[in-house]
């Protein structure tokens, strides 16, 4: 029997353990592959080395300030949704190195800062993941400076992304127009179905690694009505997540109405409700940490303890502090009130100024991380409500 190679636009069914082969492939190309794992009580991204570390059979409940994992044997291997990680993480990771400077005989030299080389493999990448990467992309590569540190490790990310077959209560990328369907910006896409995978391509690197476990035997054709199907899959839970009603006993689905929601925002600045969510927000940053779109950084100095060795670090910085905001003379956001307000309206209103595009693929994160559970969907349904006419 001939291998099968993949034809463009086609679908191939790998079995569930095969899936081992290519976590072996990527391994061997030289990539760090990474995936969820269950740790420390939710789904996270670790180095993944075999497919008994994924959470196979877990399931996450997210609400406001609320997550937890239960087991449910019935569960497939991705049917988890997005955990507290996103491709931020490694990108555009919490502490980088820029700069180190070490004194010698009185004379300070400049080193190069050590940089990642290997090239990076994701396998579980969700659509709203891929939206928050091309908006990231948008930041980082195409503006008026391109971040070198993140070009060199974006150009080399392999993405396995995952179609999802459920959504948490505080999914809302249906309204953001941002999933569940994978439908850019990776090189395979996997959806799961029954004790097998079905496997689409995305890019010539994807279509290259296909061809080899093609070439081991590891791929079976999908008949056009078996990719039918695979393909609705993603899109059935669309429709259930447009349709969906709160029902006794179960978390608010969520949904946030974008129109108009720019102009909403900007002509609401001064609107009472940012006072009343301050009353409730801890200023603590989870929301901003979590958030796979954020991108605000600052610089630090830090030196061993004889001052000799210095390294200049970017870290994760967040408009939630009251230094992100210091000027001359105080710090510009000073209320708690107006950190939130420059957070939501940077998020769901300049963004679109600056970048094309809202700065919310509707992952749901903040609402979930947030300790107090704060809703962004919330905030902004209470302000449209009551805004003046
Ligand atoms: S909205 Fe929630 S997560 Fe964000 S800063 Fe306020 S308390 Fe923290
Ligand atoms: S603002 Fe909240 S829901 Fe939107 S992308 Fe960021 S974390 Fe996700």
């Amino acid at each position: 029997m001939l291998p099968c190679t993949p034809a463009a636009d086609s679908l191939e069914w790998l079995a569930r353990p095969a899936l081992q082969a290519l976590i072996d492939a990527l391994t061997a190309r030289g990539h760090r592959v990474v995936g969820p794992q269950v740790a420390d009580g939710a789904v996270v991204y670790r180095d993944l080395a075999d497919v008994n570390q994924l959470p196979a059979g877990w399931l996450d409940e997210q609400d406001g300030g609320h997550y937890r994992l239960r087991r449910d044997d019935a569960a497939g291997w991705f049917d988890h949704v997005v955990g507290p990680h996103s491709l931020k993480n490694f990108l555009f990771p919490p502490r980088e190195p820029i700069q180190r400077l070490v004194r010698e005989d009185g004379t300070w030299r400049e080193e190069p800062a050590p940089q990642e080389q290997q090239p990076l493999a994701v396998i579980g990448v969700r659509a709203c993941d891929l939206a928050a990467l091309r908006v990231q992309d948008r930041v980082f590569l195409h503006g008026g400076h391109v971040d070198v540190a993140y070009q060199a490790r974006r150009e080399k990310l392999f993405v396995v992304a995952v179609n999802c077959r459920r959504a948490a209560a505080t999914c809302f990328c249906h309204s953001m127009k941002c999933g569940p369907a994978a439908t850019h910006s990776f090189d395979l896409a996997l959806t799961e179905a029954g004790n097998r995978f079905a496997v689409e391509i995305g890019s010539e690197r994807g279509r290259e690694i296909l061809s080899a476990l093609g070439t081991a035997g590891l791929l079976t054709p999908c008949t056009a009505d078996e990719a039918d199907r695979v393909r609705t899959i993603p899109h059935d839970l669309e429709r259930t997540m447009h349709a969906r009603v709160a029902e006794p006993g179960v978390p608010r689905p969520r949904s946030l109405d974008t129109d108009g929601i720019r102009d909403l925002l900007y002509d609401n600045l001064e609107h009472p409700r940012w006072r009343v969510v301050a009353d409730r927000c801890l200023s603590c940053a989870n929301c901003t940490l979590v958030c796979p779109t954020c991108f605000c950084s600052s610089v630090e100095e830090v030196a061993d303890l004889s001052g000799d060795d210095v390294t200049r670090e970017r870290r994760w910085a967040s408009c939630f502090t009251l230094a992100h905001s210091q000027m001359h003379s105080g710090a510009v956001h000073a209320t708690v009130a107006s950190r939130y307000r420059q957070w939501l309206t940077h998020k769901l209103a300049g963004w679109i100024d600056q970048f094309g595009t809202s700065g919310c693929t509707g992952c749901g994160r903040c609402i979930t991380w947030c300790p107090v559970a704060i809703d962004l969907t919330e905030e902004v349904a209470m302000i449209r409500e009551s805004a003046p006419p």
